[in-house]
């Protein structure tokens, strides 16, 4: 999957955890509470009834997804699965006690809305799909003798289902939307990279050195920038191939990333072996300093499994007056001059 598309789902993991852990710890508090509040208090029979071990399991399911919480999606399949199977216990015990079963389709409700945002759409229609059946089933097998229950029960398998088809056209509208607007922002982002090095292309490195610079305009912050270009690069394509050169710049372009990620600093190539270093807040001397590093980096390993070097010329806002165009001129102006004493050089 694409950066975006893996972020998004990143995101939307950390949704699913929250949702499952807010479900179990209401779902146990709540059956403690009416296992206190019901009276009499019999062990023996709470250990019988299916509530005591649904309430165990989930109290199971909440510890393993706080230690596990990648496996969310497990932890809640099994959890879903338990839930299922003691559905016509749950049934059974509603019948002959003559209960209204309206918790019991509540909590249904909340499982089939964990279900929709845990496993998706699909899963989830189908797991409302196989808890309504069983439903019917036992209820067939043991039907309420009040009308007035069977009318709830009706009720309740009518409301559940209708519910779900609404969760499940909204959600699924959702689900499209998104994936589409992921896929859009991934298309935009690669439109914006170059394609052989992966860093900033031309246009969008422009446009972030304009937006940068409007910004330390109105908020007065230093903005630097680094203009590079390898050394003899000519020479590496006419010994080595044009391959090789490829991989040069791509070696570059990851080391120039690498050093200046980590400071909020932007990377973009300017054209054939030249690069632009774009540095928000960083002073003049400090960008002096991350170019010495850089020039240091580059001829110290092997680029592409050559050894390279780099000039690197450094240019630093000058105030309101000040303009993009300008600044990369002095940037590449050093960088010139750092060529004329010699090239691996920084100015
Ligand atoms: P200097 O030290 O003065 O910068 O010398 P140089 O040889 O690096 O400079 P020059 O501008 O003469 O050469 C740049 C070369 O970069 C010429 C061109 O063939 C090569 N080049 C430009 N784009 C690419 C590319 O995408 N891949 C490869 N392999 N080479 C490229
Ligand atoms: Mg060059
Ligand atoms: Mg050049």
């Amino acid at each position: 999957m694409d950066r975006n598309g893996s972020t998004l789902e990143t995101r939307f993991q950390a949704t699913r955890l929250n949702i499952v852990l807010a479900v179990t710890t209401a779902f146990i508090v709540f059956f403690g509470i009416t296992t206190l509040i019901e009276p009499p208090l019999n062990l023996t029979a709470a250990l019988h009834s299916p509530k005591t071990w649904l309430m165990g399991i989930t109290l199971l399911g909440l510890v393993m997804c706080l230690l596990r919480p990648d496996r969310v999606q497990l932890t809640t399949a099994v959890l879903l699965a338990l839930t299922m199977l003691s559905l016509p216990f749950e049934v059974r015990w509603h019948v002959d006690h003559q209960a209204v079963p309206l918790g019991l389709f509540l909590w249904l409700l909340v499982y089939l809305l964990v279900s929709f945002v845990v496993f998706g759409t699909r899963t989830g229609s189908l797991l409302n799909v196989v808890s309504v059946g069983v439903m019917v089933l036992a209820l067939v097998s043991s039907p309420p003798r009040l009308p007035m229950l069977v009318s709830s029960w009706l009720t309740g398998l009518i409301v559940l289902s209708v519910l779900a088809v609404i969760g499940y056209s909204i959600l699924s509208f959702i689900e499209i939307n998104l994936l589409e607007h992921a896929q859009d922002h991934a298309r935009l982002r690669a439109a914006r990279l170059d394609a052989l090095t992966g860093v900033y292309g031309r246009g969008a490195i422009e446009e972030e050195l304009r937006r940068t610079m409007a910004t330390a305009r109105q908020a007065n912050t230093p903005v630097s920038i680094v203009v590079t270009d390898i050394d003899h690069f000519k020479g590496v394509n006419d010994r080595y191939g044009h391959n090789t050169g490829d991989d040069v710049l791509r070696a570059v372009a990851k080391c120039l990333r690498r050093n200046v990620g980590g400071m909020g600093g932007v990377v973009g190539r300017w054209g054939g072996e030249e690069f632009v270093v774009l540095l928000p807040g960083v002073s003049r001397t400090d960008a002096l300093a991350l170019a010495e590093r850089l020039r240091r980096e580059v001829c110290a390993a092997p680029m592409g499994g050559l050894p390279v070097t780099a000039s690197f010329g450094v240019a630093a806002y000058r105030g309101t007056d000040d303009s993009p165009e300008q600044m990369f001129g002095r940037a590449d102006l050093a960088m010139y001059q750092a060529k004329r004493a010699g090239r691996n050089a920084v100015r």
